[in-house]
């Protein structure tokens, strides 16, 4: 079909562009028709344009216009005019001028939408997700994927300058399980073999490590066969670094900087030169999650022995079964009150995580502690409120447990707070790198103990002849990167030695021969002078959901599956014929069906 092709897009005119002839291509965004007059928004990526089929305009032209419904692709020739000044818009870019039309061609048209192609839509997801093409034509996701590509070029941008090479690793390799399940891909030429999809090039960036080449990066693709729960999707993408010859603190200053340089140019955001840095036992200990939000701050505070003093039983008890008391300030609001239906809903809150109750007590008139459990603290008010910062109006809440779920169960009950008080800037970016993490946690279902990040963490040095002794107490050379609440990256400094590599396997109750089997390939590059090595992986999906002030990674995949791991659009995963399982040599056994 010959049609005419753009001379200008549907963002770019102005009030200079006054008695220009142009062309534009675009979709037909809206269609109001006035006594016969046309007014047509015209949209492409880059903005809406008004043109508008006048009285005047040829006969052929306006039988054209009546045809036109939303979503018809169209060319538009015409005249640049300025609008009268009352016409203006001054919401619009392109507002103070429209096209008086004197050509117009339907290069294809629509049928009825399922929903209207607005800023954001108000359609079910399933619906946005079934006609993503659509979907990804409103303002929002035109603007969130842009943001994305803007935001890895900056990347990219970035690495490049700093002497770093972009380098492929395959997405059909060995099954190497990282802690999640593997997507399998079956072998036609190798019946009964199977490749695997990674769920990081973690050995690949350590081999290429081996091969000299010191600064690796990748956009990389990942894949893990998880439930479908909460903000997941089966795959995602990650920055993936390495380098060679780097310690901890080398990795942290170059992501530091990385990410300065990129909220500079993508959202002219200046971050701190400097992340703050917690160990994860401090941030546990004052914020009751290793990835604390620190856009707002309501510390947790101890006060075991405050509590110790006082005359309230079940604090004694807890205490002297090697638990402890945490308290945290629920500062005065106006726009929460301190009811008893809003502090049962705070303990909801708290026994998500174990916690058995919370205790509470109110600071009132005179600084007095008022109701809940504040008759067992007589004379200890100076000193509860001194701890605390408290003062009249504000409340003061309690869990006594074991310190892991003390602290989780306060931790629920702060982010609860915050969220309900008003207490987060949502404009803010508070990055923190949390380190120091234990190495190990033990997996009480498979009875042993596992690694927290990955196998291949180096254990801190002072911990390395107690490894087996005492697995649970020793440090890794951890860190991970939080952002407003999300871990949003994770790395460590790696293993590069075979023996300390095997041990770490042992106790993860991978013995030797299994060792060899699962990971030969990296030991065997081990045993050829692999450098000291580290490096950190920034999830892309998260990053840029934050970045957009998203709350799901759906919002900046342009075709992501939906929470029950389905594509609606292309209706994956589907059936195949039986000549495709046929040439795969696989034989499907339907599970059962549930009676
Ligand atoms: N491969 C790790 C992950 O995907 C990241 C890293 O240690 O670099 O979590």
């Amino acid at each position: 079909m010959e049609y005419k092709q753009r001379t200008v897009t549907c963002g770019q005119l102005r009030k200079s562009d006054e008695g220009k002839h142009v062309v534009l291509n675009g979709w037909v965004h809206r269609d109001r028709n006035h006594g016969g007059i046309h007014f047509i928004n015209l949209r492409d990526r880059y903005g809406i344009t008004q043109v508008v089929v006048g009285e005047s305009a040829d006969q052929s032209v306006r039988g054209i216009a009546d045809r036109l419904h939303v979503e018809y692709c169209i060319a538009v020739e015409g005249i640049v005019h300025a609008r009268p000044d009352s016409m203006v818009n001054p919401d619009m870019p392109t507002g103070e001028v429209e096209v008086e039309v004197t050509g117009l061609q339907i290069l294809s048209s629509c049928e009825p939408v399922p929903f209207m192609i607005d800023d954001e839509s108000d359609a079910k997801e399933d619906t946005r997700l079934r006609y993503r093409y659509l979907d990804l034509r409103s303002g929002g996701m035109q603007r969130r994927i842009k943001l994305r590509h803007d935001f890895v070029r900056a990347i990219r941008e970035f690495l490049s300058d700093r002497d770093f090479y972009e380098i492929e690793t395959p997405t059909l390799m060995r099954s190497t399980p990282e802690g999640a399940r593997d997507f399998l891909v079956p072998s036609r030429l190798y019946p009964g073999k199977f490749y695997a999809l990674p769920q990081s090039p973690q050995l690949l960036k350590q081999i290429l490590m081996v091969s000299g080449f010191d600064k690796y990066f990748q956009i990389a693709r990942c894949y893990r066969d998880e439930d479908a729960r909460g903000d997941r999707q089966l795959e995602f993408t990650q920055l993936d670094m390495e380098m060679s010859f780097v310690k901890r603190d080398d990795v942290l200053e170059i992501m530091e900087e990385l990410f300065g340089y990129v909220f500079k140019k993508v959202m002219d955001v200046e971050l701190p030169a400097k992340f703050t840095r917690l160990s994860w036992y401090d941030a546990m200990n004052t914020y009751g999650v290793d990835k604390p939000d620190l856009r707002y701050d309501l510390p947790l505070v101890d006060v075991d022995d405050i509590a110790r003093s006082s005359s309230f039983g079940t604090f004694k008890t807890v205490l002297e079964s090697g638990g402890c008391v945490k308290a945290i300030k629920a500062p005065s609001s106006e726009g929460v009150a301190y009811s008893r239906k809003y502090i049962t809903a705070l303990e909801e809150a708290a026994k998500i995580y174990g916690a058995k109750g919370l205790a509470w007590m109110k600071v009132g008139a005179g600084n007095s502690l008022e109701g809940g459990v504040s008759k067992f603290f007589d004379g200890l008010q100076s000193k509860l409120l001194d701890r605390m910062g408290a003062q009249e109006g504000d409340m003061i809440l309690f869990v006594a447990d074991q310190w892991k779920k003390t602290c989780n169960s306060l931790g629920a009950v702060r982010i609860k707070l915050a969220k309900d008080l008003g207490l987060i800037d949502p404009k803010a970016f508070a990055f923190c790198w949390i380190i120091d993490f234990p190495l190990f946690e033990y997996n009480e279902e498979r009875g042993h103990w596992e690694a927290a990040h990955h196998m291949f963490s180096m254990p801190q040095s002072q911990y390395l002849d107690t490894l087996e002794s005492d697995p649970g107490s020793v440090k890794g050379d951890l860190y991970d990167l939080v952002l407003n609440g999300y871990e949003v990256a994770s790395g460590s400094i790696r293993i590069h030695d075979v023996e300390l590599q095997k041990r770490i396997f042992r106790i993860c109750n991978i013995p030797d021969e299994q060792a060899e089997e699962r990971f030969g390939f990296l030991l065997n590059a081990f045993r050829y002078g692999p450098p000291p090595h580290g490096g950190i992986a920034p999830g892309i999906d998260r990053m840029v959901m934050i970045m957009a002030g998203e709350t799901s990674i759906k919002e900046v995949i342009a075709f992501p599956k939906n929470t029950a791991a389905v594509s609606p659009m292309d209706e994956s995963p589907s059936y195949v014929d039986q000549n495709q399982l046929d040439d795969l040599h696989l034989i499907i056994k339907q599970p059962k069906k549930a009676e």
